[in-house]
């Protein structure tokens, strides 16, 4: 795991992984240090009880996608606030377990010292965490996932985005609400508070990130295919296909049709 500093306060996490990369973040306060998403593996967190340094822990997680949260088992979790929205914490028993249990199918010495370490506080649109000197508001986004939320650091202006955006663009699912993603994106997107858009995958930023996710988007919406972006590795390669595949059988469900019926009103 690297670790690079942003300033005094705020450190980025990032591994690479099979054709990608995950970051997250650590942000310290006086008293208390957060660790946004705890990556793939409990070895990618081992290194970060230095930063820690016996201040009181809450770990926070974007969503429950496995390569965001599988590493909490690495930190010293066992009395930690454990933060996410109230879906990612359903997921811990449905698809979480189920993704753990395939992949330690596959490779079992890989994977077999994950321990699943589920939310202890949930929240469903906002929530604000005080860290003294610090303020972090989080803000459900779905979109990528139904659990994604965006974390924001207003007085560095920095918008940690987990998936809800990514360079060179987000990796949808089945039942995406196109509209509400599109139209939270955009209130982002017009925030002049916005100057530094960090997302789990892929290149940071500034809001033009969002903006060229907004169009992907609006162009899967519009059943349109938004064109390929070169360089692309294979993984994005899949994943757009992926992408035009769920958009086009969304469009043709009720669900897709209730999501555009709102699209004013996220
Ligand atoms: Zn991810």
């Amino acid at each position: 795991m690297k670790l690079r500093k942003i300033n005094k306060q705020v450190w980025l996490t990032e591994v690479e992984l099979d054709g990608y990369n995950v970051r997250g973040a650590v942000i310290c306060g006086d008293k208390k240090v957060v660790v946004l998403d705890t990556l793939s593996h409990p070895r990618d967190m081992e290194t970060l009880s230095t930063l820690i340094q016996g201040r009181a822990l809450i770990i926070v997680y974007t969503h429950a996608d496995w390569d965001h949260i599988w590493g909490t088992g690495g930190l010293i979790w066992e009395d930690a606030r454990i933060i996410a929205h109230t879906a990612c914490l359903e997921r811990f028993n449905t698809d979480v377990p189920v993704t753990l249990h395939e992949k330690q199918l596959v490779e079992p010495a890989r994977w077999n010292g994950v321990q699943l370490v589920p939310p202890n506080e949930t929240f469903q649109d906002e929530f604000c965490l005080d860290l003294g000197s610090l303020t972090l508001r989080f803000y459900h986004l779905p979109g990528h996932t139904q659990d994604s939320i965006v974390v924001f650091l207003e007085q560095y202006g920095i918008l940690f985005m987990g998936d809800t955006v990514e360079t060179p663009f987000p990796c949808l699912e089945k039942q995406s609400p196109l509209f509400r993603w599109i139209t939270r994106l955009q209130r982002w997107e017009s925030d002049p508070g916005v100057k530094t858009v960090i997302p789990a995958h892929g290149d940071m930023g500034g809001r033009k990130i969002i903006q060229r996710n907004i169009a992907y988007l609006q162009d899967l919406s519009a059943g349109k295919d938004p064109g390929v972006f070169e360089p692309m590795t294979q993984f994005y390669r899949e994943t757009h296909g992926a992408n035009l595949g769920f958009a086009l059988n969304a469009s043709k469900s009720d669900a897709f049709k209730l999501d555009a019926s709102k699209k004013n009103n996220p």
